[in-house]
C-alpha cells in the first residue's frame, strides 16, 4: 500500500505542504480529505444547543471535525487532536443527518475545522437555508461562506490577519487569568467594531476565575461573559 507523508499545517489549503509542526502519515487516497473537503474526518455529530457566547440557548447541529495542533494545555476534546483516527464522512451524509434532525443552524467546530477546504460542506448545506456558524482559532485560512464566525485565538498560534474583520464575535479564554486578559485586550484591537467581545472562564479553573472575569468585566463593560452552560446543564 501506497503511503505518502503529508507535511502540515501552516499552508495546508494551499497544498504548500510546509514542515511547521509535524509530519502525519496518511494512506495516498486519504489526501483528498485535506485537498478537495468532499470528505472531513468527523468525530461526532449531534443536535443539541449551542452552550457559548452570542448563541447561548439556540438550537443547533454540531458537526465536530477531527485533527487540530494547536496544542491547548487545557483542551476539554483532546480527542480530536489526531489526524488520522477518525471516520471519513461525505459531505453528502452529514448534510442529509443534518436534514433529518430538522436544525435550522449547524455550528462546525473541531479540533481546528479551518485545516480542510470547508466550501463543499457549506455549499451543500447552503442549499436548504440553514445557517452556517463555525468556531475556529482562525490559525488557518477560512474557506466557505458562513453566517458568523466564532473566533476563539490561541496565543500559542495566532489566527491570520484576514479573520480578525470577518468574526462576529470574539470569545477569549480565561486560563491564566492576568496574562489571558491581557491577551484578549490586544486581540480586541483587532477585530472590527460590530464583534460582539466574550471573555470565558476556562472550565477546570471556573470555580476561582469566573468571579475575577466578572470583576473586570464590571470595569471593562464592552466584554461579556461566556459560560459554557451546555457543561453546568450536562449535555453535549
Ligand atoms: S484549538 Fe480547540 S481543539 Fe485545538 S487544542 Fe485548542 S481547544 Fe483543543
Amino acid at each position: 500500500m501506497f503511503y505518502a507523508y503529508i507535511l502540515v499545517f501552516s499552508k495546508i489549503l494551499n497544498k504548500n505542504y510546509t514542515f511547521a509542526a509535524k509530519t502525519i502519515k496518511l494512506e495516498q487516497k486519504d489526501k483528498e480529505i485535506f485537498e478537495n473537503g468532499q470528505k472531513l474526518p468527523l468525530i461526532d455529530e449531534f443536535y443539541t444547543v449551542q452552550g457559548e457566547a452570542f448563541h447561548t440557548g439556540l438550537a443547533a447541529y454540531f458537526i465536530r471535525i477531527g485533527g487540530c495542533d494547536i496544542g491547548c494545555r487545557w483542551c476539554d476534546t483532546k480527542i480530536s487532536w489526531s489526524f488520522d483516527t477518525h471516520r471519513l464522512a461525505d459531505v453528502k451524509e452529514i448534510t442529509e443527518n443534518v436534514l433529518k434532525s430538522k436544525a435550522d443552524t449547524i455550528v462546525v467546530t473541531g479540533g481546528e475545522p479551518t485545516l480542510y477546504q470547508l466550501a463543499p460542506l457549506c455549499s451543500e448545506i447552503k442549499k436548504h437555508n440553514i445557517q452556517m456558524h463555525i468556531e475556529t482559532s482562525g490559525a488557518y485560512q477560512l474557506t466557505g461562506e458562513w453566517d458568523w464566525i466564532c473566533l476563539s485565538p490561541k496565543k500559542q498560534t495566532p489566527p491570520r490577519d484576514e479573520i480578525y474583520q470577518i468574526a462576529n464575535e470574539l470569545k477569549v479564554i480565561i486560563y491564566n487569568v492576568a496574562e489571558d486578559l491581557k491577551w484578549a485586550e490586544e486581540e480586541a484591537t483587532k477585530v472590527s467594531r460590530n464583534c460582539y467581545l466574550y471573555l470565558q472562564p476556562e472550565w477546570s479553573r471556573r470555580k476561582i476565575n469566573t468571579p475575577l472575569v466578572v470583576d473586570y468585566i464590571k470595569k471593562h463593560t464592552k466584554w461579556k461573559l461566556s459560560l459554557q452552560t451546555h457543561k453546568y446543564i450536562n449535555i453535549k
